[in-house]
């Protein structure tokens, strides 16, 4: 598999960024994970939007969805000059409901909604799912191609299930919005300690931390990240990652 950043910044781009998208492709089949701001562009540098097999997004925040209103003219283009046989598949969850509601436009976007019980099999790629702990409904999601694997968190704050749902990957890509010294009593993602803790309780191969707020020195996370687990990196958008 290969897994490309396309933008990694959130909850707002920074100058010059993207916030969260990641093409993953094995063999044929590409899939883009999470669709904010910036990701379009960015995607067709590397691909046509009709090599695109499907979409999925972990939840329906801004940040990680508001490209899907821009494409929405474009498959509404390439499906009526026949660029495009058929919708583009898109996963996510049901609410709320009135953003869902946007993405019904045209019947553009073949839509499946994201529950604990879903999975994916999309080309050559399998996709599956566990609810993270977020203000609105969110989804990690664990990629398998042959025998290797991605887990991404999407957002969320701590909890063990996004430990149990990386056990063992090949790559942990893993959202990190906030230092220790501004968690707060109650945070709606997670600390860079806190990604670094779950990396190493995950037994993740390779971890790549992502969801980075414009506003930190990324050394300064990168550090705190690495305080748990010493190989860590940056993802830096444009780069590809061989799993
Ligand atoms: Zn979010």
């Amino acid at each position: 598999m290969k897994l490309t950043v396309l933008g990694n910044n959130g909850p707002y781009p920074g100058p010059g960024g993207a916030c969260s998208g990641y093409l993953v492709e094995k063999g044929n089949t590409k899939i883009l994970l999470d669709c904010g701001n910036g990701v379009i562009s960015r995607l067709q540098r590397i691909i046509g939007l009709e090599a695109l097999d499907g979409i999925i997004v972990t939840h329906l925040h801004s940040d990680h969805m508001s490209d899907l209103l821009v494409l929405r003219y474009a498959l509404d283009i390439m499906l009526s000059k026949g660029m495009l046989d058929a919708p583009m598949k898109l996963y996510a969850p049901g609410n709320p409901a009135e953003v869902l509601k946007s993405l019904q436009y045209k019947n553009v976007f073949d839509i499946n909604l994201i529950s604990e019980d879903t999975t994916a099999s999309l080309g050559e790629l399998e996709f599956c799912f566990k609810p993270m702990v977020h203000p609105v409904p969110t989804y990690a999601v664990r990629v398998s191609g042959g025998d290797k694997s991605i887990v991404y968190s999407a957002d969320t704050s701590y909890n063990s299930r996004l430990v149990e749902f990386g056990s063992g990957c090949d790559l942990f890509l893993c959202e990190c919005a906030l230092m220790e010294k501004d968690r707060g009593d109650n945070p709606v993602h997670l600390t860079a300690f806190e990604c670094g803790e779950i990396a190493v309780a995950a037994s993740a191969k390779r971890f790549l931390v992502t969801h980075l707020w414009p506003g930190y020195d990324s050394g300064e996370v990168l550090s705190e990240v690495k305080a748990r687990y010493p190989d860590a990196e940056l993802s830096v958008e444009m780069n590809a990652y061989n799993v």
